[in-house]
């Protein structure tokens, strides 16, 4: 079973970046431009 720890991005919805109302756009500081997340170990799946 594989177990993904990693999940979109939700900050720039997978983009990577997103663009700013300035003008121009942003490397997403949340995921460092990959479009996702990693997210971590959540309720207690515990491993010996
Ligand atoms: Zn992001």
């Amino acid at each position: 079973m594989e177990n993904k720890s990693q999940t979109t991005c939700t900050y720039c919805k997978g983009n990577g970046y997103f663009q700013l109302v300035t003008g121009g756009s942003e490397t997403c500081p949340s995921c460092q431009g990959t479009g996702n997340v990693e997210t971590a170990a959540t309720t207690g799946s515990s491993s010996s």
